[in-house]
């Protein structure tokens, strides 16, 4: 069993640690930013609720987000286990998750924040391509696809994320500095911190060791 939170600034690797952890273990990556991208381009309520902010690089409301994810987390792939990525953000999103956690019974392994300087995460996200249909990531540079411009898995064409240009990296940095960085203490605190370089090619190995440290306890 898998339970892990993948904490970390934009641009940390996130999204790409957890979907190679998912295609490792066989635990679905629950990545509120897909969830929500994919609300936004189906046009239903949520997505219409979360787009406005999203575009600007803020937070969406911790209610709404909470909502969402109590809903996903009841979904049967999730009792197998699940790297969360995205989720929690807020000190009240980490309240709410550890309420929906006892109420199934169930506890987290580990929390990993990714740590990854500030001028690094600035040219990745600067660089950055994904897939709007499968949510495949590329880097310009340094993890291209096969043919440029376009998905390796499902063809698509690539898009540069709307919240990756410059104004809205800025603000999306000053948002985590603010209301996620205080998650790295209250997850040190409760004895489930790990804090693993996220730049590399030992990532994913480490993260892997302090989720299983964790489970073997
Ligand atoms: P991400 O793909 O994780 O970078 O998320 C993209 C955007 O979706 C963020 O900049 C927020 O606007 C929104 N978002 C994703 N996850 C959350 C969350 N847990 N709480 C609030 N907003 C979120």
């Amino acid at each position: 069993m898998r339970r892990i939170i993948l904490l970390g600034p934009p641009g940390a690797g996130k999204g790409t640690q957890a979907q190679a952890l998912q295609a490792r273990w066989g635990v679905p990556q629950i990545s509120t930013g897909d969830m929500l991208r994919q609300a936004v381009r189906e046009g239903t309520e949520l997505g219409r609720r979360a787009q406005g902010y999203m575009e600007a690089g803020e937070y969406v409301p911790d209610p709404v987000i909470l909502e969402m994810m109590e809903e996903r987390l009841a979904q049967p792939d999730a009792a197998r286990g699940f790297i969360l990525d995205g989720f929690p953000r807020t000190l009240s999103q980490a309240e709410g998750l550890e309420r929906i956690l006892e109420a199934h019974g169930i506890a987290l392994d580990a929390v990993v924040d990714l740590e990854v300087a500030e001028e690094e995460l600035v040219r990745r996200l600067s660089g950055r391509l994904v897939c709007p249909k499968c949510e495949a990531i590329y880097q310009k540079d340094t993890r291209p696809p096969r043919q440029a411009g376009l998905c390796d898995r499902c063809g698509s064409k690539l898009e540069q994320r709307a919240d990756d240009r410059p104004e809205a990296v800025r603000r999306r940095l000053e948002v985590y500095r603010r209301e996620t960085q205080p998650l790295i203490a209250y997850y040190r605190e409760r004895g489930l911190l790990h804090v693993v370089q996220g730049t590399g090619e030992a990532t994913l190995d480490e993260i892997e060791r302090a989720a299983a440290a964790e489970a073997r306890r």
